[in-house]
């Protein structure tokens, strides 16, 4: 690999200053970065359509033959206006361009164009603005279309990745063997890159796309087994397995489902070796996790080591210190909770209890694996709603203490096939049944004003019932889409759809303590109504809160709407998801089917997957992993599986990519985390 290629994108002959900065503006700050910009999608100028068929307000396709040109004009503010009149041989269209002198002279009279844009009308007909072209004669047909900047054009980007790509071409590479390519029917890197940007034709773009996605997908999957691997080497505490905590099991004010039971087994069989567990809890919102972790910090604690419970929220910690203490402390257990709300002093007071070993169950947010936090034996960590913590804090934690057993809950179910790329470096336990009696949360889409009056009518009848419920926006400040900002529709909600009920607002931007606050009102049934953001999504839990309404639900993931409607249907009351749509479009109506159609969080995902692929949730950052550069676009569960074979392969020949035929692969893997986890 040419070393140039990881120099400044100020390398390239033609780049600046005053370019480099509109490439940072898209992420781009290397010469091989800019290679890695891949195009978004393609165009095909192939499908194009008659003047009279165009969608107006949509991007349009066209063969165009120019009639006419007119003199420029200049608008007030000093923008250039540029005008030709085209002909598909029955209707005329006009042409309008902006500022771009260049785009406008290489226009001729009298030639055949392709051209791309989008269409509008007025009084004088259709008018195609800004439209990217070809020459008729033009033999590719494929362009790819680019995430672009002001002053960044498609034209100026394709010069510079041409340069790029002759860099990398002066020194060739392959990651994958000859044999593993063709085994998984992938085709060169060097031809990936080439046709990646410069496509002979939509097959080779999709080959290269296929071939690119699939180093990334196994980049990612090498980096996990690594991190698994290096994980295992090191030497945890081993407790006793003849230390017994079935009294505190049967003190517990429920039974335990199976799941439960078997999951509780699979940690404390985990904690009684001497490598460090390495677990993910995943189970459906309300399966009962935090029992089980609370089964995992009694053993661990009768075993004499100190358990950490992080959790990504204060309100989440404060509310698992609760439960915790509730069935611990009566066990003789000392839980405490450390939070960046408490004080300076009492901080003090708390690091020297926990370093004194007078605390065994430390619960609290990030704060807790903060360098000053010094634990006497800390043996067991527990992170809770793992998918907010990223690959790098998992690694983090892994380096606290003396390598603790590590517990990471997760209530975002995932498909199995998902799960084990993004989990790819922890082994999985799976809570997938419900405790007894739970009653299914009834679901509900609704579209326009009408049945929305009704929904709010239903909403303060069972709030005269007693009930409390959740309002849901998608948004807090006021912006210029038209999704409903939480201050605004808290303001209007309380005049009209909430007249006579008491609300508050809760979302991320207060400060924690003002959040404690209107949860803990909340929780005391001071408040009605809660309208928030999706600050409630994790694990909030009110029991007499029967009922919670969406809005804007198309805008949210099915998973995400399941963890929400997870919020209410935690108490002995009938609960109620009402989902406020104000698309029909057909995607729509089919996700709003799905999530109304079942409880079950796993199935949910499975659809979810099946419907979005899984590039939505690669192109999601809530998972936490490396940002991906491509398999957010090109990644099918067809392709996660043969990466996850191939890379389980290659780390059984070469654990730590040490052959040198692995050394480019090596280097990417360490290029994708950005941080070496293998050395
Ligand atoms: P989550 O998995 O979403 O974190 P929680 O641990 O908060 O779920 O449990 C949800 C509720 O279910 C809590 O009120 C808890 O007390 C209750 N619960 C947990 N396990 C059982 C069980 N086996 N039987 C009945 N209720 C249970
Ligand atoms: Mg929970």
């Amino acid at each position: 690999m040419p070393e140039m290629l990881f120099s400044g994108i100020k390398t390239l002959k033609g780049v600046g200053s005053a370019k480099a900065e509109k490439y940072e503006k898209l992420g781009v700050k290397s010469v091989y970065g800019l290679i890695c910009h891949f195009p978004k999608n393609y165009l095909n100028f192939h499908c194009n359509v008659p003047v009279c068929d165009a969608v107006v307000n949509e991007y349009n396709c066209f063969r165009l033959k120019i009639k006419s040109k007119s003199v420029p004009q200049v608008t007030r503010n000093n923008n250039m206006i540029y005008k030709s009149v085209a002909t598909d041989g029955i209707d005329d269209i006009t042409i309008t361009i902006f500022n771009s002198e260049y785009s406008f002279r290489c226009l001729k009279v009298g030639h055949v164009y392709y051209m791309y844009g989008k269409v509008t009308e007025n009084l004088f007909g259709k008018e195609i603005i800004s439209p990217v072209y070809i020459d008729a004669g033009e033999k590719n047909f494929i362009q790819p279309i680019y995430k672009l900047t002001q002053g960044l054009t498609v034209n100026i980007l394709r010069k510079d990745v041409k340069q790029a790509l002759s860099i990398m071409k002066n020194e060739p590479f392959e990651t994958l063997s000859e044999n593993i390519r063709h085994k998984y029917n992938l085709r060169p890197l060097m031809w990936s890159f080439e046709n990646i940007h410069f496509p002979e034709s939509e097959i080779s773009a999709e080959e290269a796309k296929r071939r690119l996605a699939f180093d990334e997908l196994l980049e990612l999957q090498l980096g996990m087994l690594i991190m698994k691997k290096r994980a295992k080497a090191h030497t945890a505490f081993k407790m006793d397995e003849s230390v017994k905590i079935s009294d505190f099991v049967r003190g517990l004010p429920f039974e335990l489902t199976n799941d439960q039971k078997k999951a509780s087994f699979e940690i404390i069989k985990d904690l009684c070796r001497d490598v460090p567990m390495n677990r993910l809890l995943q189970g459906d919102v309300g399966s009962g996790k935090t029992a089980v972790a609370a089964i995992a910090c009694c053993f661990s604690a009768r075993n004499g080591v100190q358990s950490a419970l992080m959790a990504p929220t204060e309100i989440l910690a404060v509310q698992h210190y609760k439960t915790l203490s509730s069935f611990l402390e009566p066990f003789g257990i000392k839980v405490c909770l450390l939070t960046g709300s408490v004080s300076h002093k009492e901080k003090i007071e708390l690091y020297r209890k926990i370093a004194d070993g007078e605390y065994d169950v430390i619960v609290g947010t990030h704060a807790i694996i903060q360098k000053d936090v010094e634990y006497k034996s800390l043996g067991l960590v527990i992170t809770d709603e793992q998918h907010r913590f990223g690959v790098a804090q998992r690694a983090a934690l892994a380096e606290k203490g003396n390598t603790p057993h590590k517990l990471v809950m997760s209530a975002t179910p995932i498909p199995r096939t998902l799960a084990l790329i993004i989990y790819g470096d922890l082994d999985i336990s799976i809570i997938a049944q419900l405790p007894k009696g739970r009653k299914p949360v009834l679901t509900y889409a609704v579209y326009g004003d009408k049945m929305r009056v009704r929904a709010f009518n239903f909403v303060r009848e069972r709030i005269k019932e007693g009930r409390q419920a959740y309002v849901v926006c998608p948004m807090i400040e006021e912006s210029e889409s038209e999704l409903f900002a939480v201050k605004s529709y808290a303001e209007n909600a309380v005049k009209k759809d909430l007249k006579g009920c008491t609300t508050e607002l809760l979302h991320g931007k207060m400060k924690p303590a003002e959040k404690d606050k209107v949860m803990q009102d909340f929780r005391e049934g001071k408040i009605d109504v809660l309208i928030c953001t999706t600050v409630v999504e994790v694990g909030v839990d009110v029991p007499n809160a029967a009922v919670i309404v969406i809005e804007n639900a198309e805008r949210f993931g099915l998973s995400q709407i399941h963890q929400l409607r997870g919020r209410v249907g935690r108490g002995q009351f009938e609960s109620t998801c009402i989902l406020i749509a104000s698309s029909k479009n057909e995607e729509c109506l089919q996700r709003m089917k799905i999530i109304s159609s079942t409880n079950d969080g796993f199935k949910i995902s499975e659809e979810d997957l099946k419907m979005r692929g899984p590039g939505d949730f690669f192109g999601n950052a809530q998972h936490g992993l490396p940002p991906m550069k491509i398999a957010d676009i090109s990644c099918s569960n067809e392709l996660m599986n043969m990466a996850r074979e191939c890379a389980t392969e290659i780390i059984e020949d070469d654990p730590l990519l040490e052959k040198p035929c692995n050394t480019s692969l090596k280097m990417d893997v360490i290029r994708l985390f950005d941080k070496d986890i293998i050395g």
